[in-house]
């Protein structure tokens, strides 16, 4: 054991991923069982050309995976606000981003 190792619960039977910052806990209920990145916040405008109001807000951005599972799910959106958000798999979160930066950006 290294100082920086942390035990597992009996329920979790995989180490956690690198950028898993939870404490997990041996009462922690299924569904609270899930791995999480720390978040990462960046403010955005929300609204769109057929909007007549325009809306300053704080997006974050977290990777998460339940224990136990192999996919990993990129969250994008407002946590406060039902609805307002996407989870995103990995693999897809890189296409939409790599997509995203193509377009903004004007390379075509
Ligand atoms: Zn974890």
């Amino acid at each position: 054991m290294t100082p920086t190792s942390r035990s597992r619960p009996s329920w979790q039977r995989e180490p956690c991923p690198a950028w898993c910052v939870v404490e997990h806990d041996e009462s922690d209920l299924p569904d609270d069982r899930v791995h999480d990145s720390a978040g990462r916040s960046t403010p955005a405008v929300l609204g769109g050309p057929l909007e007549d109001e325009q809306a300053a807000t704080e997006l974050l951005i977290l990777m998460s995976r339940r224990s136990g599972d192999a996919v990993d799910w990129v969250f994008v959106g407002e946590p406060e606000r039902d609805g307002h958000g996407l989870s995103l798999s990995r693999e897809s979160a890189l296409h939409v981003a790599h997509e995203i930066l193509r377009l903004a950006s004007g390379e075509d």
